[in-house]
């Protein structure tokens, strides 16, 4: 991948890609803002003895700076009292589950989305609901020793600390996501989470924009591997699914963004060992219901065939449901054996797929132009 030909042309300079970012914020700009009346969303995942909370903030701080952009986790009001809003949603399922995740718009352990006495009171109220795992999803750089130290004092389950780095290719995170963080921070994250004694977990993305197919795949292979040296704990494969509002949406809807297909995640995962295999898991391949009801669209998930879906989920199934690495083994190679249609759909999208180096030649042509037009509008 070589991306220096655009510095130049869009006189970019690091560490601002200023092409990205307006374009990013733009497309952001027309967000409707989540509906007073929708304060939290639960998910529920009995086979694995899950509950997935988002409780409403006022939005992702690097979201509004204009990183990201593949991401769209909303906008809102601040809740007057989220402990209680977190006691509501959670109260009812009091000692059923064993693992909680819990999200924001962006990121629990930022003070912009939620004080430190906010957080602690959050954190109680957690606590008193009995799991046994509690993972926090979160921003690298709202990981401080101050939240670490909050977080210890308030909750007695295992804590897992979960960030997103999406690519360890500093050039995929610059041109690709405009994404502020780095392996390099996230190996120093890892390292002060430890020092807690907490589990770290990190995210990376399978599908970033810009990218030729081949070369998405072998930059989430990539990264699984950096982040496992790194020492992370686990890993969670997030497949883009494509949404509104994001400049994903619109390198799509203009013909320059090619929509994840599920065969490349089986791909990704049969160039693992079964001891990586159990470290590495997956979160968003199962198409999601819309859950912002201020929002009209779908969300765009990952595509199978139809012959090789449901044969795939079920394995899927099976395998977040082990960490067994030698059991994960057998699911991924079941799963290449009954994804082999889909596995031809794959090699031929592969031989006619663009290079990355015209995706990102038509891209930032096709953002600079649609900025410049914008503008005028
Ligand atoms: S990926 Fe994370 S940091 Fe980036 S905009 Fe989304 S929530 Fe914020
Ligand atoms: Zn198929």
């Amino acid at each position: 991948m070589n991306f220096e030909s655009i510095d130049t042309q869009y006189d970019i300079k690091r560490p601002n890609n200023t092409i990205l970012k307006s374009s990013i914020l733009k497309y952001r700009s027309g967000r409707p803002k989540i509906k007073d009346e929708q304060t939290y969303t639960l998910y529920l995942f009995p086979a694995t003895s899950t509950i997935q909370l988002w409780i409403r903030t006022t939005g992702c701080s690097y979201s509004q700076k204009g990183s990201c952009s593949m991401c769209d986790y909303w906008i809102g009001e601040h809740l007057a009292a989220p402990h209680s809003v977190v006691y509501d949603a959670l109260a009812p399922y009091k000692g059923m589950y064993q693992t909680l995740i819990l999200n924001t718009c962006g990121s629990p352990l930022d003070e912009n989305e939620l004080s430190l006495s906010e957080q602690a009171l959050i954190w109680q109220t957690i606590n008193a609901m009995g799991f046994s795992v509690v993972i926090i999803e979160t921003h690298a750089y709202s990981v401080t020793p101050e939240k670490l130290s909050v977080l210890q004092k308030h909750i007695n389950a295992y804590l897992v600390i979960e960030m997103g780095l999406e690519s360890s290719n500093s050039d995929v995170l610059f041109y690709c996501l405009n994404k502020p963080v780095s392996l390099e921070l996230i190996q120093k994250k890892i390292e002060l989470i430890h020092d807690y004694d907490f589990g770290a977990c990190v995210n990376i993305l399978l599908g970033s924009p810009f990218l030729a197919i081949k070369d998405r795949i072998d930059d989430c292979i990539n990264s699984i591997h950096d982040v496992l040296n790194a020492g992370t704990d686990t890993c969670v494969i997030f497949p883009v699914n494509i949404k509104e509002y994001t400049l994903v949406h619109h390198l799509y809807i203009n013909g320059l963004y090619q929509p994840v297909m599920g065969r490349e995640l089986v791909d990704v995962l049969s160039s693992f060992s079964e001891y990586e295999l159990s470290k590495i898991n997956i979160a968003w391949i199962k198409p999601h219901k819309q859950m912002n009801s201020a929002y009209a669209n779908p969300i765009i998930a990952p595509y199978f065939c139809p012959k090789c879906e449901q044969p795939f989920f079920d394995l899927l199934d099976k395998y977040l449901a082990t960490y067994d690495g030698s059991k994960r083994l057998s699911l991924v190679k079941q799963m290449d054996i009954v994804t082999q249609c889909c596995k031809s759909t794959l090699q031929y999208l592969l031989q006619n797929d663009k290079t990355t180096q015209e995706y990102v030649s038509l891209g930032y042509s096709f953002l600079s132009t649609d900025n410049n037009q914008k503008g005028k509008d």
